[in-house]
C-alpha cells in the first residue's frame, strides 16, 4: 500500500479501516440519553460502551475525542473514530456519530485534527531511578562527544553545584580521546582543581578521574592494578594519567558518598517526566532493591507516580534460594497502588561487546572463550522453579545463545515441577540465538522482550560483535521477526538510560532495521524486519501482557483504563524512515494529561536527554 504521507489521505485511511475492520461500528444505533438506561444495549457488545444505568449527565463522558484516526490494537487491530473517557476509564469506542450521545454540557469534546490516537506506551525492561538520578544528579555527558564539551560541561555543572563535594557523572566516549581512548586528568583539574571529579564513560568500563580524586583515593605511583582492572599510567613516570579502567574504577567510586533518598527521589521525578514525554504511562523497572522500592512508594503515596510499575528485584547472584522468603516479604510489603513488585531479575550472562556474553562455541579469535553464565545452570533451574512456585515471575538477562538456553531449560524445569501457569516469564535483551531454541519462547509461553533499537548495524554490531562470530552465526542476531513468525510473544524495552527511551525510534527500527537517524542505509538482516502493526503492540498490548496488565491497559476498549497518547501524525501514512520524526503531543494517564493538554498544541519543545546507546 503506497500512502502519501498528508493529513488527508491519512485520515481517510482510517477512516475506510474503520469501515472495512467493522462495518458494525459504524451502523450501530447511536445511544439515545434520554431514554436513560439501555440507550445503545445491543449494539456492538463489547465494542461500545453506553451510559447504560445511568441518568442524564451522570451517565455522560468527561472527555470525547474525535476527529482522527484511532488505533485500537484491540484483539483485530480494529481503527475507531472516537473515543470517550469517564473517570479514569474508557467508556465508547467507535465511530464519531455514537460518542454524541456521551457528549454533555460539561464534557470536553476534543478534536483530534487528523492527528492518531492510540493507546499509552509500555517499556517492558527500564531502568528510571538510576537513569534518573544520574541525569538530574549529576553531570551528564551524553549528549556531547568532544573533549572540549565535557570539559565545558563539567566546569559549568561544577560552578551550579558549588557545595557538592564530589562531581560526579557518566556518558563520555572514548572516541574523543582517540587514538588510545585514554582520558586525561589535566583536562580536569584545569577546570576543577580542589574537589574530587569522577566521570564513567557511557560503556561504564572506564571512568576519567582528576588529581584531587586520585589524592583522596590514595592512588598514587606505587599502587598496583587491582585484578581485572588498569590503572592508565605515564609509561615513563608511573604516575596514573586520570583513566581507571573496569575494577580500578572502584579505587575511586567507593569513596563517593551513595546518593540521597532525595537525590534518587528526584532522579524518579526526572525519569517520570521524560516518559511521560515519550507517551510511556507503564514500565517494568529491571533493576530493584529496597532503596528504590522506598522510593516508589514514596512517590506513589505522595501521588506523583505516573506510571503503573512492575518492580524487578534483584536475584544477587552470591546468594541462593534463602533469598526467596525476603522477595515474598517484599511483595507483601510493597505490592499497592500503582506498585507491583512481582518479578524476580536474574542476570544470567553479559554483553557480547565484552566477549561476556555466555555462548554455545567459543568466540571467533578467543580461543577457548565462552563467556560465562552467571548462575551455574543447575542452581538456575532450582531457582526459576521455586520462585514460579511462589508465584513470581522471573524476569531474565540473557543476551548469548547459552544464556538463552540455559534460561529456556529452566522454565522448562519449572513447568515440569509446577504445571503450567500464567507465568509470563520473559527473557530481556535476546541477541545471539542457537536457532533450534527460537520455536522454545512459545511452547514454554515466554515472552520475547527485545531492545529494538539495537537492531540495526551499528559499531557495537560490525566492530565488537560480528568479527567474533562464525559466519552462519551471523544471521541470528536480534530475529525479531523469526519470533514473531514462531508465535512467541514479544514486548519491547528501552535499557534506558544506556539507550533513549524514545518508543519512536526503537519502532522505526524494528520496522526497518535501519538506524532511526540515518546512521545507516541498509536494512540489517532484512528478513528479521517486522511490520508496524506487530511493532507497535510490542510496546503497548505484548508490553501490558508481560506487565501482567493487558485486562486494563494496552489497548483502546471499553472498561479498559484511560491510558492514551495523541500523536502529531498517523504512523500507518507516512514512510517508516519518518516514524522517529513523530512527536507525541498529548499523554494521558487514567484519564489525566500527564503531557501537554486538551488543546493538543504541540508542548513547547524542551531537550530531551539524549542517550544514544
Ligand atoms: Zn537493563
Amino acid at each position: 500500500m503506497r500512502i502519501r504521507p498528508d493529513v488527508s489521505t491519512a485520515f481517510l485511511l482510517a477512516g475506510w479501516l474503520v469501515a472495512a475492520a467493522s462495518p458494525s461500528l459504524l451502523e450501530a444505533a447511536p445511544p439515545d440519553p434520554s431514554r436513560g438506561s439501555g440507550g445503545m444495549a445491543g449494539a456492538s457488545p463489547g465494542r461500545a460502551g453506553t451510559p447504560a444505568g445511568e441518568k442524564g449527565a451522570k451517565g455522560r463522558a468527561d472527555v470525547v475525542l474525535h476527529g482522527g484516526p484511532v488505533y485500537t490494537v484491540d484483539a483485530v487491530r480494529s481503527w475507531a473514530e472516537a473515543v470517550a473517557i469517564k473517570g479514569d476509564k474508557i467508556v465508547y469506542v467507535g465511530g464519531s456519530k455514537g460518542a454524541t450521545a456521551w457528549i454533555g454540557p460539561k464534557t470536553k469534546v476534543v478534536d483530534l485534527g487528523g492527528r492518531m490516537l492510540l493507546p499509552a506506551f509500555q517499556d517492558a525492561h527500564i531502568h528510571p531511578i538510576s537513569g534518573g538520578t544520574s541525569y538530574s544528579a549529576s553531570c551528564a555527558l551524553y549528549d556531547f562527544t568532544t573533549k572540549e564539551q565535557y570539559t565545558k560541561k563539567v566546569a559549568e555543572y561544577a560552578a551550579a553545584h558549588r557545595d557538592s563535594a564530589w562531581i560526579r557523572g557518566d556518558g563520555w566516549l572514548l572516541p574523543a580521546f582517540a587514538p588510545t581512548g585514554i582520558p586525561d586528568k589535566r583536562l580536569l583539574d584545569a577546570v576543577v582543581p580542589n574537589r574530587p571529579v569522577y566521570l564513567e564513560s557511557k560503556d561504564g568500563h572506564s571512568a576519567w578521574v582528576n588529581s584531587k580524586a586520585l589524592e583522596v583515593a590514595g592512588v598514587a605511583r606505587d599502587t598496583p592494578d587491582p585484578p581485572g582492572g588498569r590503572i592508565d599510567r605515564d609509561p615513563k613516570t608511573g604516575e596514573a594519567v586520570g583513566g581507571l579502567q573496569d575494577s580500578a574504577m572502584s579505587l575511586v567510586a567507593e569513596k563517593i558518598p551513595p546518593y540521597t533518598v532525595e537525590e534518587r527521589r528526584n532522579g524518579l521525578r526526572y525519569a517520570l517526566k521524560m516518559l511521560a514525554r515519550y507517551g510511556i504511562t507503564s514500565f517494568q523497572d529491571a533493576s530493584v532493591g529496597q532503596e528504590e522500592l522506598d522510593v516508589y512508594r514514596a512517590l506513589d503515596a505522595a501521588g506523583e507516580l505516573t506510571a503503573r510499575v512492575v518492580a524487578s528485584l534483584w536475584w544477587e547472584r552470591k546468594e541462593g534460594l534463602e533469598q526467596i522468603p525476603g522477595f515474598l516479604a517484599q511483595r507483601r510489603t510493597y505490592t499497592r497502588g500503582n506498585v507491583r513488585a512481582t518479578t524476580i531479575k536474574i542476570m544470567q550472562d553479559g554483553v557480547l561487546e565484552a566477549q561476556t556474553a555466555a555462548l554455545l562455541k567459543p568466540y571467533v579469535g578467543k580461543g577457548e572463550q565462552k563467556g560465562l553464565a552467571m548462575v551455574e545452570p543447575d542452581l538456575l533451574k532450582q531457582a526459576v522453579t521455586a520462585l514460579d512456585k511462589e508465584g513470581f515471575q522471573v524476569h531474565f538477562h540473557a543476551i548469548g545463545d547459552a544464556a538463552i538456553r540455559q534460561c529456556l531449560d529452566a522454565v522448562e524445569a519449572a513447568r515440569r515441577a509446577n504445571g503450567a501457569r500464567d507465568a509470563r516469564h520473559h527473557m530481556a535483551h535476546i541477541q545471539l540465538f542457537e536457532p533450534s531454541d527460537i520455536p522454545r519462547f512459545r511452547t514454554l509461553g515466554v515472552v520475547a522482550n527485545f531492545q529494538p533499537l539495537w537492531a540495526f548495524a551499528d559499531e557495537y554490531i560490525t566492530e565488537l560483535t560480528i568479527p567474533f562470530l562464525d559466519a552462519d552465526r551471523q544471521r541470528w542476531i536480534y530475529p525479531i521477526g523469526s519470533l514473531l513468525k514462531s508465535g512467541a510473544v514479544v514486548a519491547f524495552g528501552s535499557d534506558w538510560s544506556v539507550s533513549t527511551a524514545n518508543p519512536l525510534e526503537e519502532l522505526e527500527v524494528a520496522v526497518t532495521r535501519m538506524g532511526p537517524n540515518g546512521e545507516t542505509k541498509t536494512p540489517y538482516l532484512p528478513d528479521e524486519r517486522i511490520d508496524l502493526r506487530d511493532a507497535l503492540a510490542a510496546f503497548t498490548l505484548d508490553a501490558a501482557y508481560v506487565n501482567h496488565q493487558d485486562d486494563r491497559t494496552g489497548s483502546i476498549e471499553v472498561g479498559k483504563l484511560a491510558d492514551l497518547i495523541v500523536l502529531d501524525r498517523n504512523l500507518f501514512a507516512i514512510p517508516p524512515g519518518q516514524i522517529s520524526d513523530t512527536k507525541v503531543l498529548l499523554t494521558v494517564f487514567g484519564g489525566t494529561p500527564i503531557f501537554g493538554d486538551w488543546s493538543l498544541a504541540a508542548p513547547a519543545a524542551s531537550a530531551a536527554p539524549a542517550a544514544g546507546r
